[in-house]
């Protein structure tokens, strides 16, 4: 004869429990774990009213206090997820979560870690989105910067995770307001706002990939606007020889200088997506990344350093020394890393400037070449 080690009472031979006791505390487990996730995703849980249901269930359902514990973990795991379903965690959410589970959840273990590491991500990703949204608000744009302050003030960030978020956030913004190919003013003005709110300075993003993008972008804009773009920093001295009536808007060294001998058939090149800006035309980077090398058998003459001003291109090599003014150009074509140009006269052989950025380079000459 045994007992049953659920009820205590006899459970008959070689049985280890009454198969009632069985159903009973099974589905006790299961009504306690469902009624901690109900409470945990209303809002404004109520702890001692959940308290005393799980005591009922768990004294009909022979529970010992650890499986109530490790029902309320469960309940409150199940919660988080009922709050992660549709990809965003709201603050308020966030803030129920995790008060719940510093008054509630006692039992520690890898899936409440995990859980909470979960709730971390999750947070890290709204206020990510919050400030991808405040660097290009152009619409009340002073009040965007200031809910993201004040979101990253309730947050659970450290000062330095906070810095690296709103300098990652500011890099995809940029992007962002690149992919339809244009930098606006108002785009323009929103990024360099947000950096100026946050005191983000040259150690966080001056440096960076989104930082040179934008001041490309601008520079393209300007000259299709018909401005002189004067964002160029010369460090060191200016090899070209410029004339009076032009002015340098960009150089570029390490430029890799190409002739081909011999022109065979080309694929057809596309212009890609282009978009109209006052007086010029842009293309946007995607025109670029699809484009490689149109032109068979390209001969390496040189490298130096690309000079491009208002009137002409300069290249400045070991070898060769020389202008080209952009009248005498008939055809400018788009590659993935430079810039490809064909001038007007019978014997001329294309030419080839690999930049290493095909968008910047074709943009800004063709649109300079249109004033
Ligand atoms: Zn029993």
């Amino acid at each position: 004869m045994g007992a049953c080690n659920l009820c205590g009472n006899n459970a008959g031979f070689l049985r280890s429990r009454h198969r009632e006791c069985e159903t009973a505390y099974q589905s006790g487990l299961a009504e306690m774990t469902r009624l901690v996730r109900d409470a945990a995703s209303g809002p404004d849980p109520d702890a001692d009213k959940l308290n005393s249901s799980l005591k009922v269930v768990a004294n009909r359902s022979f529970a010992s206090e650890p499986e109530v514990n490790a029902s309320i973990a469960e309940g409150w795991k199940q919660a988080v997820e009922v709050a992660l379903s549709d990809g965003i965690l709201s603050k308020e959410d966030e803030s129920r979560l995790r008060s719940f589970h510093e008054r509630l959840v006692t039992a520690r273990n890898s899936e409440t870690d995990a859980t909470l590491a979960r709730l971390d991500k999750a947070a890290r990703d709204r206020l990510s989105m919050v400030a991808r949204q405040a660097a290009l608000a152009d619409i009340d744009g002073e009040a965007s910067l200031q809910h993201l302050a004040r979101s990253l003030d309730e947050s659970e960030l450290s000062p330095g995770e906070e810095r690296r978020l709103l300098a990652q956030s500011w890099e995809k913004a940029v992007n962002d307001a690149l992919q339809d190919g244009v930098l606006s003013l108002e785009e323009e003005t929103a990024l360099a706002s947000y950096l100026n709110h946050f005191n983000l300075s040259s150690k966080d993003v001056n440096s960076s990939e989104g930082h040179t993008r934008m001041v490309k972008a601008v520079v393209i804009r300007e000259a299709a606007e018909g401005l002189v773009p004067q964002r160029l920093k010369v460090k060191g001295s200016v090899p070209f020889n410029l004339m009076k009536s032009e002015q340098l808007v960009w150089m570029i060294d390490d430029v890799k200088y190409l002739e081909v001998v011999t022109r065979r058939q080309r694929r057809g090149a596309s212009h890609g997506v282009s978009v109209r800006i006052a007086k010029g035309v842009y293309y946007s980077p995607r025109t670029f990344s699809s484009q490689t090398h149109e032109w068979e058998e390209p001969i390496h003459v040189d490298t130096g350093m690309l000079g491009v001003t208002t009137k002409h291109l300069y290249f400045h090599g070991l070898r060769k020394r020389f202008r080209i003014r952009y009248d005498r150009i008939v055809s400018f074509d788009p590659y993935s890393d430079g810039i490809g140009v064909m001038r007007d006269a019978l014997s001329a052989k294309p030419q080839s400037f690999l930049t290493g950025d095909g968008w910047f380079i074709y943009n800004l000459v063709t649109n300079l070449a249109q004033r």
